[in-house]
């Protein structure tokens, strides 16, 4: 087979404010340049989604990797997840503190391991097993988010309404990857730094199989961001690849997905979708989304905006 290759990403889905909007038009333009260059020259969907994700890591702009939301207790803790669609080989790593690029780590863990999913300390020790460095917690911080944790908690302290998904104060910044590649197979990543204040050791959807991402060619390849507990609950990636696989468009389903989200348990988030056609769908409830998409064709980087 030799497709032409398509590659969608996400760079959150929140109440981004106007000066935000061109660092995130930037990072995703970059990101989308980087995966691509990789599909152009024949390589893999899981080749270009780890590219293209590990783009959004190193840049401050994202909750992903340095420049993530802190914990409660002020560290970062770092999720990610990589899967291939073409034999669903998945890696995954949560809770991770000391590693740059978790979805390197992800990626290691999908080539190197019987096992699928590692956490914490012995996430970081098969990372560091598998040569990447360890650094400390500390270089992965940067000044807005401590400012950023500091303006939360007071604002708990004083009884203010959690606005972390629509409000001004908060905002949803995880990155994600779908891809195909020109043989054809399709590949999802995503990876977060979680939710602002979040309690240390929690894990939310980002990281976990078929609720934050998910893929398999026989149906699709899906990455989510938003409020992480409710898309767990509703296993929601799984449950939007699921609708591809019985005929429904990516483009439907996509907004299915987000309809379903919210009437259910009343959650914000935004998801995007792509099968082995190179049909794609996106969707979000939340004020705005960031995104790119390229084909042979086009190349396209947006916020978009709910009216
Ligand atoms: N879904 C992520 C989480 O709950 C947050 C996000 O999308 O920004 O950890």
């Amino acid at each position: 087979m030799n497709n032409s290759p398509t590659l969608l990403i996400h760079g959150g889905a929140w109440a981004m404010p106007d000066d935000a909007i061109e660092a995130h038009e930037a990072g995703i333009a970059k990101a989308v340049e980087a995966g691509y260059a990789l599909l152009e020259r024949g390589a893999s969907a899981v080749d270009a989604v780890e590219a293209a994700v590990a783009v959004m890591e190193d840049d401050e702009t994202f909750d992903a990797g340095r420049g993530s939301f802190l914990t409660q207790d002020g560290r970062v803790q770092l999720d990610a997840l990589l899967m291939n669609g073409e034999n669903l080989r998945t890696g995954g790593v949560a809770c991770v503190e000391r590693l740059k690029n978790p979805i390197h780590a992800a990626r290691l863990v999908l080539d190197h391991s019987p096992h699928v999913y590692f956490v914490g300390t012995g996430a970081e020790r098969f990372a560091m097993q598998h040569g990447m460095r360890l650094i400390d917690n500390t270089e992965l911080i940067v000044p807005r988010e401590r400012e950023r944790l500091m303006a939360f908690q007071k604002a708990e302290l004083e009884g203010a309404t959690d606005t972390t998904f629509s409000g001004p104060l908060g905002s949803h910044d995880t990155v994600g990857a779908v891809a195909l590649d020109c043989n054809g197979h399709i590949a999802a990543a995503t990876s977060t730094g979680g939710t602002l204040s979040k309690a240390p050791g929690r894990v939310g959807d980002s990281s976990l199989i078929g609720c934050g991402c998910y893929a398999d060619d026989a149906s699709a390849a899906v990455s989510l961001t938003g409020w992480g507990e409710p898309i767990m609950k509703l296993v929601l990636g799984k449950w939007a690849v699921d609708r591809v696989a019985a005929g429904v468009s990516p483009e439907e389903a996509a907004e299915s997905a987000i309809r379903y989200l919210y009437h259910r348990l009343g959650g914000y988030g935004g998801i995007i979708l792509l099968d082995r056609h190179g049909r794609f769908g996106l969707a979000h409830n939340t004020p705005r989304m960031a995104w790119g998409l390229k084909t042979a064709d086009a190349m396209q980087v947006g916020v978009t905006r709910n009216v």
